[in-house]
């Protein structure tokens, strides 16, 4: 049985590639490794017209695919409907989603492309995990096909409720092709309340448990944390400890005595980074004692820089981080740093080592794995406390954190002056329940709950293969599958734990 991964963005490692540690793309990685499998998606490369060759390279057991996409496919399908429309709209920001046609026209024809390249790359046996919004109606178009293989789809950012998901055009028809999978996962359950009821008032689905039935077809709705690699990170950040490396040392030295809050996200509107700059120079001005004496430090790597919301913000964020350090900063004393770069895993868990707060604020996310980070690479004997929004899908499983509403700037002020109050010994009780929390929901017991879950689908029909596709049903077997069912807080008692793998990675924190 062969694992066929499919998402919007494909990064074919080099040949002796010594990645760093920790990550999705390294778990998805390893599981193909392990099976021996296929990886198909988007190469990154933009081209003039005729994008449909798919080039392969083979490493080790496992087999890359990759197409390019035309530069009016990337303006549509990517920049347009995944990322203007569908991205606003699940993080629940109808007053951002810029919907048009031709885009929703082009995201269904590269859908439509990328499942007729596909099918001429499947076999038989081979069970297909589709990764995320840009490919929401692949399964669909797989099935329409004739295609009747076993198909998981994981959703990694937020499903919003009905009212929301409903206001976009053509809701109902994308939603419906969810039905189209065996099984789609995602992040809380949150997330399965949400879909499911979309499910039911956009396309009048039965219900019977987490088995959602849209007209002839069933699918199975079920929450599956992601998590993160916990002992590389670890083992990084302990490390870190003795690195000289250049942003580390530095760090040391210029901050001197001072205390640090560290704030890590893409440079995106759904993270709250200007709504975190405006809490940070409130608990200042609440707090004036505490000037000189502690830094934020905002690392933001600019992202999807040609949609013009991104770009607004990038001008919001200097503007703010000038405005507050013109007003609160003195001549041998910066407030706020943002740094408008990428930094490695590496330097990363070296800044969160160093942090005394770890400030992950988004308006809403999926799961936000940079909370997840910051705890592991915690010194035990003297960890920071972790301030977290509770629109982060992580606030469900992470609830030992200080939880904040990030549109509440008083709120999140003081939470930060609480954080960098906080008693040792009780910094060490929050830490030690986080720890252990994100440790038995780390990135390999995603993947093996996932594709445990998927396998154990019994497919009616599957033996004997039906005269029409389109009669094929899935059923879940009644108790096992549902035992792999990782409960509201992540945990699951019943799970058999993989061993976590060693870890190597490129900075994603999604394949997309
Ligand atoms: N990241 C990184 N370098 C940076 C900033 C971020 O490697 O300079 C990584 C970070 O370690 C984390 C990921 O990017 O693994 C961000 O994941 P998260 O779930 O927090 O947000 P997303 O960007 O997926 O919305």
């Amino acid at each position: 049985m062969r694992l066929v991964i499919v998402s919007n963005r494909v990064t074919i490692p080099d040949r002796h590639e010594k990645a760093a540690a920790g990550g999705l793309a390294v778990a998805l990685r390893e599981a193909l490794e392990t099976r021996g499998g296929l990886w198909f998606g988007w190469s990154g490369n933009v081209v003039e017209s005729d994008a449909n060759a798919v080039r392969t390279v083979q490493r080790g057991k496992v087999t890359y695919a990759v197409t390019d996409l035309t530069e009016a496919e990337r303006q549509t399908y990517y920049l347009g409907f995944s990322n203007r429309a569908l991205w606003p709209n699940m993080h629940y920001r109808l007053g951002l989603t810029e919907f048009s046609r031709t885009d929703y026209a082009g995201y269904l024809a590269v859908n439509r492309r990328f499942a007729k390249a596909l099918i001429a790359l499947l076999e038989p046996d081979d069970v297909v995990w589709i990764h995320d919004y840009h490919l929401i109606p692949l399964a669909a178009e797989l099935r329409r096909r004739g295609v009747r293989n076993r198909i998981g789809y994981f959703h990694h950012i937020p499903w919003p409720p009905a009212e929301v998901f409903g206001a976009l055009p053509f809701s109902a028809t994308l939603i419906s092709t969810m039905a189209a999978y065996d099984l789609v996962g995602v992040q809380t359950v949150v997330d399965v309340r949400n879909l499911v009821s979309g499910l039911v008032a956009l396309c009048g689905a039965k219900v019977d448990g987490d088995h959602v039935k849209v007209g002839r077809r069933e699918t199975i709705v079920q929450a599956f944390p992601i998590g993160i690699d916990v002992e590389a990170f670890r083992k990084l950040a302990a490390a870190s400890e003795r690195a000289a490396t250049r942003p580390i040392k530095t760090t040391k030295e210029t901050l001197g005595e001072r205390k640090l809050v560290i704030g890590v996200d893409r440079l995106d509107y759904s993270k709250g980074i200007v709504q975190r700059l405006e809490a940070f120079g409130q608990f200042l001005r609440n707090h004036p004692e505490q000037r000189g004496r502690v830094g934020l430090l905002q690392i933001a790597p600019p992202s999807r820089s040609d949609v013009p919301e991104y770009a607004e913000l990038d001008r919001q964020s200097d503007e703010v981080a000038g405005r507050l350090n013109a007003a609160l900063g003195e001549f041998d004393w910066t407030p706020i740093r943002v740094v408008k770069k990428a930094y490695s895993r590496n330097a990363l868990a070296g800044f969160y080592r160093r942090a005394q707060v770890g400030l992950v604020t988004p308006m809403r996310d999926g799961m936000n794995l940079v909370a997840k980070e910051y705890v592991a690479a915690q010194d035990p004997a003297d960890p920071g406390v972790l301030v977290l929004s509770r629109f982060a899908g992580a606030a469900q499983q992470m609830g030992e954190a200080l939880i904040v509403n990030p549109y509440d700037t008083h709120e999140v002020a003081e939470a930060i002056r609480t954080a960098l109050a906080m008693p040792k010994s009780e910094r060490i009780r929050r830490f030690e329940r986080l720890y252990a929390t994100i440790s038995a929901t780390d990135i390999g017991w995603w993947t093996h709950r996932y594709l445990q879950a998927l396998s154990g689908i019994e497919l009616a029909g599957a033996e004997s293969a039906p005269a029409n596709p389109q009669r094929r049903r899935p059923v879940a077997r009644k108790k096992a599958p549902m035992s792999a069912v990782p409960k509201s807080d992540g945990s699951n008692p019943a799970k058999p734990r993989p061993k976590p793998r060693a870890a190597k990675t490129t900075p994603v924190s999604r394949p997309a």
